[in-house]
C-alpha cells in the first residue's frame, strides 16, 4: 500500500486567520482561493460535459464495509481529489441539457456571499454570535413581506420549502392551542391542504407529531385550486367529527401545472364558516409560495407595463392570472419562499415569512434591541449557518424588483422557445396544460414502434422504459437532455391520463438554436430506443419509478 505522507496538516486549518486579509497579510485568504481552485481543477480534469456527473450504480453496504478513519491524515491534493467523487451522479446545472426540475444555477454574487459566511464561520443563533445575521434575516423577510403589503413581516431563514411548512403548521398549532408547547398536541386538531399540495406536507405533519392522517387533502379539479364549495364541504365534515381546523395550507404555485389557490376564496370562505358555526378560533392561513413568490414582484405593476416588459400577450396573461389569485393575500398569516429555487441562490436559502412581528417570538420584535434576539427561542435548529440569509439578501439587492421581473420573463421566453422547437417536430405532442408556470409537458409519438410492432405495449410502459433509458444514459455521462416524467398526468385533478414527459428549464436566454438541438437530441434518443425495442434488447415494462418531480 502506498502511503502518502501529508505535507503539513495544519497549514490551512487556521481559517480563523483569514481575517488577516483585511489588515495586512493576504496569505491565508489567497491560500483558501488557491485550495478551492485546486479542488475545482480535479473536477475539471474529469472533463464532464453532460447534465450529470457520471455515476456507476453502487450498493451502500459494500461501499461502506471497509470505511474507517485513515490512521494518518493525507495531503491536501489527495483529499481534495478523492472528495470530487462526491459529485458522481449529481446534477451539472451549468449544462444546457439540465432540465430536470427547479434546480438553481446561482449567481456568482449570491454564491460568493454564501461562501463568505462560511469563511467567517458566522452563526445565526443569536445576536451576540452572529452579529447582524438576524437583522439581515429580518430585512429579507420584510422586503418580501412588503410586496404583499405586510409592513411588519418577520421571518425565519431555513433549510427548504418543507421547513417553511413545518413552521407554518407549528405556529398554527401554537395559535389555536397556546399550551401545546408544554402539553403536546391535542388530538382534535387537523389541517386542511390543497389536493395539489407538495408531497412533503404529510411527512411534515408526521414529524411534528400531528400525524399524517390529520393532514386532509381537499380534492381539486383543475389548477384553479380549491373551490369554495369543496372547502366548505371538507371543513364542515371535520366540524361534524368534532375536529378543529388549525390551519389551511394553500398552493401558491407548483412545479407542474402551477396549481394556485385563490387566496380570496380561501380567506372569505373560511371567514364565512367561522361565523356560521360560531367557531371560537380562526384557522391559520399559509400560502406555499416557495415557487410563486417570484410573481409577487409584479403585484404593483400595471398590465400594460407588464406587456411592455414581456413583449408578449401570452406571458402577460400568465402573470396577470397569478396576480389575480393573490387578492386578499394580505389576510393570510404566512408564506414560504425558496430563494434556492427561483431566486438565483445556492442551497439552502428558504424563508418562512409571517405577517407580523410576533411570529418569530412571543415578544414583539419592535421592542427588541441588538443583543436581545435569540433565534433558538423559535427555530427548530440551534446553531444555524447564515449562508441562506446572506445569499437571499444579496439576491434581493443585486437584482432588485426589475431584475426579478426580467428573470421571470426570461424563463417564460426560454420555455416558449423550447416548446416551439418541440412543436416543429412531429415526434412530439405538446400538452396544453393551461399552466401559469414555464414547465413543458409533452408526449412522444413512438412512430417506429407503431409501424413495426403495432405497439403491443401500453404507452405508459413505453414511456417509463424510455425515461429510464434516458436516465441510464445520463448517468453514464452522455450529454443529452435530462428531463423527467409525470406519472398518470392529471391524477391530482381526478382526471388520470397517460404519463407525460416534462422539461423544466432554468436557463435564461435559451436560443432557438439550442432549443432545436434539445428537440433533436431527444428525437435521436427516441429513435435509438425504438431500435433497441424492435431488436428485442429492451422490453417495455411498467417500472417502479419513484415519482421524481411534483
Ligand atoms: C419544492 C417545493 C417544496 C419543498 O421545498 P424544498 O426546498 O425542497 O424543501 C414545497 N412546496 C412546493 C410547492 C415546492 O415546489
Amino acid at each position: 500500500m502506498k502511503i502518502v505522507q501529508p505535507t503539513n496538516q495544519f497549514d490551512n486549518i487556521a481559517l480563523i486567520e483569514t481575517d488577516r486579509y483585511l489588515h495586512n497579510s493576504y496569505s491565508n485568504f489567497e491560500d483558501l482561493i488557491q485550495t478551492i481552485k485546486l479542488a475545482q481543477s480535479y473536477v475539471n480534469a474529469k472533463n464532464i460535459l453532460g447534465p450529470k456527473h457520471p455515476v456507476k450504480k453502487f450498493q451502500y453496504n459494500s461501499e461502506l464495509a471497509n470505511e474507517e478513519i485513515p490512521f494518518n491524515g493525507k495531503c491536501t491534493e489527495q483529499v481534495l481529489e478523492e472528495l470530487t467523487e462526491i459529485f458522481e451522479g449529481s446534477f451539472r446545472v451549468q449544462s444546457k441539457n439540465s432540465m430536470f426540475n427547479l434546480i438553481p444555477n446561482p449567481l456568482i454574487d449570491t454564491l460568493a456571499s454564501s461562501i463568505l459566511m462560511q469563511i467567517h464561520n458566522n452563526n445565526a443563533i443569536m445576536d451576540s454570535y452572529g452579529g447582524k445575521s438576524i437583522l439581515f434575516e429580518q430585512k429579507v423577510s420584510r422586503c418580501i413581506g412588503k410586496l404583499i403589503a405586510w409592513d411588519k413581516a418577520c421571518g425565519i431563514s431555513c433549510n427548504g420549502g418543507k421547513v417553511t411548512m413545518f413552521y407554518a403548521i407549528k405556529f398554527a398549532i401554537q395559535r389555536i392551542e397556546p399550551k401545546s408547547p408544554i402539553n403536546g398536541i391535542p388530538n382534535d386538531l387537523v389541517i386542511l391542504i390543497s389536493g395539489g399540495a407538495h408531497y412533503s406536507i404529510e411527512h411534515t405533519c408526521s414529524l411534528l407529531g400531528l400525524g399524517k392522517k390529520n393532514c386532509i387533502r381537499i380534492p381539486i379539479e383543475s389548477n384553479e385550486g380549491i373551490t369554495s364549495e369543496k372547502l366548505k364541504e371538507v371543513f364542515e365534515e371535520q366540524i361534524k367529527q368534532g375536529k378543529r381546523v388549525a390551519a389551511i395550507i394553500s398552493c401558491g404555485g407548483t412545479t407542474i401545472d402551477f396549481i394556485h389557490d385563490s387566496t380570496k376564496t380561501i380567506y372569505e370562505t373560511t371567514q364565512k364558516i367561522v361565523k356560521e358555526h360560531k367557531l371560537d378560533y380562526t384557522p391559520y392561513l399559509h400560502l406555499d409560495s416557495v415557487i410563486g413568490w417570484l410573481w409577487f414582484t409584479f403585484l404593483k405593476t400595471e398590465k400594460d407595463e407588464i406587456t411592455a416588459l414581456s413583449d408578449s400577450e401570452e406571458i402577460t396573461q400568465k402573470i396577470s392570472c397569478v396576480i389575480r389569485k393573490l387578492e386578499k393575500i394580505s389576510q393570510y398569516d404566512s408564506i414560504g419562499v425558496d430563494f434556492h429555487k427561483n431566486g438565483l441562490c445556492p442551497y439552502s436559502s428558504s424563508f418562512f415569512i409571517g405577517k407580523d412581528d410576533t411570529i418569530i417570538s412571543n415578544d414583539k420584535l419592535s421592542e427588541k434591541y441588538y443583543g436581545e434576539l435569540r433565534a433558538f427561542d423559535y427555530t427548530i435548529e440551534n446553531t444555524r449557518s447564515s449562508n441562506g440569509i446572506a445569499s437571499a439578501w444579496t439576491s434581493i439587492h443585486r437584482l432588485g424588483l426589475t431584475g426579478y421581473q426580467d428573470y421571470l420573463i426570461s424563463l417564460y421566453k426560454s420555455s416558449k422557445t423550447i416548446s416551439e422547437a418541440l412543436n416543429n417536430n412531429c415526434l412530439f405532442n405538446l400538452i396544453d396544460n393551461n399552466s401559469c408556470g414555464w414547465e413543458i409537458l409533452f408526449t412522444i409519438n413512438f412512430a417506429a414502434l407503431k409501424d413495426k410492432m403495432g405497439i403491443p405495449y401500453s404507452y405508459n410502459a413505453i414511456a417509463e422504459t424510455f425515461i429510464q433509458y434516458i436516465w441510464n444514459k445520463v448517468d453514464e455521462g452522455y450529454d443529452i437532455p435530462n428531463f423527467s416524467i409525470v406519472k398518470n398526468y392529471g391524477e391530482w385533478f381526478g382526471k388520470k391520463q397517460n404519463h407525460a414527459f416534462i422539461i423544466y428549464n432554468m436557463h435564461r436566454d435559451v436560443t432557438p438554436l439550442t432549443s432545436k438541438s434539445i428537440a433533436e437530441l431527444i428525437a435521436e434518443q427516441a429513435m435509438l430506443f425504438e431500435i433497441e425495442i424492435i431488436n428485442g434488447n429492451l422490453i417495455p415494462s411498467s417500472q417502479t419509478l419513484a415519482t421524481p418531480i411534483k
